[in-house]
């Protein structure tokens, strides 16, 4: 028996994989010892073990153990980047380079340095959800320090030309930040060849533990230093300080082996379901995917069914737990600023459905996915009279409603 409701929402969050936890479990009492207490067996231990999973989370992105920060997660780390870069090299420059559908972790960090004297460019990417590497190079000026760009986007999946939008910023003395939290443990990536100087990323967005994430910092060639936002004991090289996190690291590590071994067997596998998902919906006349279809994250797809109502549409769909770019949802009346930055109207915003597939995700879930969305739909429609009216040929466009 199939159990109810479906989890398809693992772009907000993937569950812990058993592997992880039974990593974890000793962490948390046996071996318990603080990773900085060097005078005794204890922290030993606990220092061997985050050795051990920093070497496994550097791996997982070909970085240096030395270069990875451990933080509380992804929005620890683009504070950490994007402040942490502001402060050190302001006398350079005051200019970053970011985009308008990056998560709220990297623009509300950027409106927070407006107000400390930062000057910010928000790019808008096309309708694909993309950003080109010229945009981003006509941006450049001479104060600019730094570009951030996401590597894949959370809410459609898009993946952005980070390795050219880096050589530019290299080319240009400029330092390169990806907000990858989406894309590590999923696709290939590789700090060298991609031309990255800093990385965020995060466990619980790859079967780890949440409250633990990582920002990498490069230390050669060039060598970069972002200024500590958390103060006190000196830890990670004196750029975070705090009492580390070792049962999160571990499991952290864990998650990065398990995802880097298990990936191109995986990524086929979900890039097959959700392909199978996505054309059975496509079949529902006036549906549509958002973003790349070409560029994009294997276990993603973002759909927007037009004439339906968004707060029906989540009501009706609510044996799998997906997110919605529909107001009712969030706390804002707003609909989803990523799919209107894209140039959706909010209609078709808030009409859409995102569905993010995972580890544990089976055929049988798809299937019954496809079922429950395409009655949903039809039911709504029955109901609605704007799809009665498209039906009849009417020209919605052309109508003068009586009340604004
Ligand atoms: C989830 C997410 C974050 C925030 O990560 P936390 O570890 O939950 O703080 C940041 N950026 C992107 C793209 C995300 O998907």
């Amino acid at each position: 028996m199939l159990k109810l409701p479906i989890y398809l929402d693992n772009n907000a969050t993937t569950p812990m994989d058993p592997r992880v936890l039974e990593a974890m479990i000793p962490y948390f009492t046996e071996h318990f010892g603080n990773a900085a207490s060097r005078n005794h067996s204890f922290g030993w231990e606990a220092e061997d073990a985050v050795d051990k999973a920093r070497k496994q989370v550097a791996d997982c992105i070909n970085a240096n153990e030395k270069e990875i920060i451990f933080t509380s997660g992804a929005t620890e780390s683009n504070n950490l980047a994007l402040k942490g870069v502001f402060e050190m090299y302001r006398e350079k420059g005051n200019h970053i380079i970011t985009v308008n559908i990056e998560h709220k972790a990297i623009l509300d960090t950027c409106r927070h340095l407006e107000k400390s004297g930062a000057e910010i460019t928000f790019l808008t990417p096309g309708p694909d959800g993309r950003v080109t590497t010229e945009q981003v190079e006509q941006a450049i000026k001479p104060n600019t320090i730094l570009i951030s760009v996401m590597y894949a986007n959370n809410e459609i999946g898009c993946i952005n030309p980070i390795r050219e939008i880096g050589a530019v910023a290299r080319k240009n003395g400029i330092l390169m930040h990806t907000d990858a939290t989406q894309a590590v443990g999923k696709i290939p990536v590789d700090v060298n060849i991609d031309n990255i100087d800093l990385l965020s990323f995060s466990a619980h967005k790859m079967y780890g533990p949440k409250g633990i994430g990582a920002l990498y910092v490069r230390r050669k060639n060039p060598r970069v230093k972002v200024t500590s936002q958390i103060d006190g004991g000196g830890h990670e090289r004196g750029m975070r300080s705090g009492t580390l996190n070792v049962t999160g690291i571990v499991g952290f590590g864990k998650a990065c082996e398990l995802a880097a071994s298990e990936m191109e067997a995986e990524s086929k596998r979900l890039a097959a379901l959700r392909d199978k998902l996505e054309s059975e919906l496509l079949k529902i006349e006036e549906s549509y995917v958002n973003g790349s279809i070409e560029f994009r994250l294997p276990h993603i797809t973002n759909i927007s069914f037009k004439f339906v109502e968004g707060e029906g549409l989540m009501m009706g769909v609510k044996d799998i737990a997906v997110s919605s770019g529909s107001a009712c949802t969030s706390a804002s009346l707003e609909p989803s600023y990523v799919l209107k930055n894209l140039g959706l109207d909010d209609e078709l915003a808030h009409s859409s459905l995102r569905f993010g597939l995972g580890r544990f995700t089976t055929e049988e879930q798809i299937d019954y996915a496809i079922d429950h969305v395409r009655t949903a739909v039809n039911k709504l429609r029955e109901m609605s009279p704007l799809w009665e009216m498209f039906k009849e040929g009417i020209d919605l466009k052309s109508i003068e409603w009586a009340a604004h």
